[in-house]
């Protein structure tokens, strides 16, 4: 026998497998909205993370439009038509109109907050005042308690229930065409991946512009790997299959992170979770590759206000919590002013980028390295992410070409080790379906 055998052409699946494969899946579930849920289930997989398991037919053009819409693989900033003539655009830290420290003017919500409760409040305020009539955003997971689970809030109560960050896998989309199926106004807070997935979606359905009146993020350096949690509760003692309930932080800023079981509870500091800085985070590839943590395409994001980017292990034993919020379009700087205005928030004062920079160092050093680490996974025959209005051309440009190579160079040595690389998802037979609703 004579010439070479013939690789068939990928086919949907593999297609699709092909993002996770690539660590670029941040699980966010908005394949499973898409394609609908008889055939994409993103669910727990065998690696720990939630990703798309193919369970019924799938065609290229729904794994195209897939493509076009997942977070892995586009990312934009903001829409053009949200930028206006009073918009400043920091190369780092995208499009403002006003930034200021911040906090909830309820005491229960700035203490029960992630940080200074600004974003429950903001979203208690929207319900209140009849602007919109849901909140689509996350709780933790009533089946896995290291997940978060989609929840469509109608009451303050319930927005409540949904306070403080959750660290793990979260499928922030994935229940966000019955969410639209309403056909009622909303707000919606989610990652700024979640925030580029859903106005990716907004390009297919026009539902998403119509309904969707709100757009709030948490600036977000990353969520921890399932490994990484795990260690954790082994450094406590406890097995996962006894955990009830984790809180990753809130009530304080940062607060405990607090592992629950029957019969104990064990808190320990955020950094015990995180550990003392930058270099000890452990994250999914998708973040470390990530080119928006700073919520670019939201109409307001809100952050943590420590300088370096860490807690200091004594004064957040008593920091209230303070948030620095970046409002972005005019309807975030509206709700800002009108949220101020109602008692909802408290504002200390007006900021800019600079202290933006202080307290977010991590976020510079990313935004500046995230086209570099784009080109080396182009360079290296991966799915390279498409981007728009971020300015990683211009960011790239600054850096010193060592620094440059320097990027190039560590992309290409991960990809090599294996560490840029998942399984393909397979389900995970021990474990439960994870939910939420609606
Ligand atoms: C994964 C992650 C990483 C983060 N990294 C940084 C960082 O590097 N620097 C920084 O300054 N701040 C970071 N934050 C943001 C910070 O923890 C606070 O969320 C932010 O300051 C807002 O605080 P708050 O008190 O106003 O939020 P809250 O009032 O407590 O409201 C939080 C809101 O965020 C939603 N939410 C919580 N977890 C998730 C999730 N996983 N996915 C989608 N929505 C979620 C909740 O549903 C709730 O509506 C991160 C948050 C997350 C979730």
């Amino acid at each position: 026998m004579t010439g070479s055998a013939t690789v068939p052409p990928p086919g949907p699946a593999e297609r699709l497998h092909a993002i996770v494969e690539q660590g670029l899946c941040i699980g966010c579930g908005l394949c499973q909205a898409v394609a609908g849920p008889g055939s994409i289930s993103v669910r727990r997989v065998a690696s720990g993370y939630e990703a798309p398991v193919v369970t019924g037919p799938l065609d290229h053009a729904t794994v195209d439009t897939i493509y076009d819409v997942c977070p892995g693989t586009r990312i934009d900033g903001l829409p053009d038509r949200l930028v206006d003539k009073r918009t400043v655009v920091d190369p780092v830290w995208g499009p403002w109109r006003r930034i200021v420290r911040a906090w909830a003017a309820d005491p229960d919500v700035r203490h029960r907050g992630s940080t200074g409760g600004v974003l429950t409040a903001l979203c208690v305020h929207l319900l209140e005042s009849g602007q919109v009539d849901h909140v689509l955003h996350v709780r933790a997971s009533s089946t896995e308690p290291t997940f978060g689970e989609p929840t469509l809030s109608s009451t303050p109560d319930e927005v409540l229930e949904a306070v403080g960050s959750r660290y793990g896998p979260t499928a922030t989309l994935r229940h966000v065409t019955d969410a639209l199926d309403l056909g009622r106004p909303l707000a919606f807070v989610g990652k700024p991946c979640d925030i580029a997935a859903l106005r990716n979606w907004g390009r297919h359905d026009p539902r998403v512009d119509d309904l969707v009146r709100v757009w709030l993020t948490p600036v977000c350096g990353g969520f921890g790997t399932p490994d990484a949690t795990r260690g954790f509760l082994d450094r406590v003692g406890i097995h996962p299959a006894e955990l009830t309930a984790l809180r990753y932080r809130g009530h304080g800023c940062p607060g405990p992170t607090r592992a629950e079981t029957a019969d104990r509870v064990e808190e320990r500091h955020y950094l015990d979770f995180w550990g003392d800085d930058e270099s000890q985070w452990t994250l999914p590839w998708r973040c470390k590759v990530c080119p928006d943590g700073i919520g670019e395409a939201a109409d307001l994001a809100a952050s943590d206000t420590w300088p370096g980017g860490s807690p200091d292990r004594v004064t957040s034993e008593t920091d209230p919590g303070t948030n620095a919020v970046v409002a972005r379009t005019e309807v975030g700087r509206r709700l800002l002013a009108e949220a101020e205005a109602a008692g909802a928030i408290e504002v200390e004062g007006d900021i800019g980028p600079a202290e933006m920079g202080e307290y977010q160092p991590h976020q510079v050093r990313k935004k500046y390295a995230a086209g570099p680490r784009h080109e080396a996974l182009g360079a290296a025959g991966r799915i390279q992410p498409v981007t728009h209005r971020l300015r990683l051309r211009d960011l790239a440009a600054e850096l010193p070409p060592d620094e440059v190579a320097r990027q190039h160079e560590g992309v290409r040595i991960r990809i090599a080790d294996g560490r840029a690389t998942q399984p393909t998802p397979s389900i995970d037979a021990t474990e439960s379906p994870t939910g939420g609703s609606p």
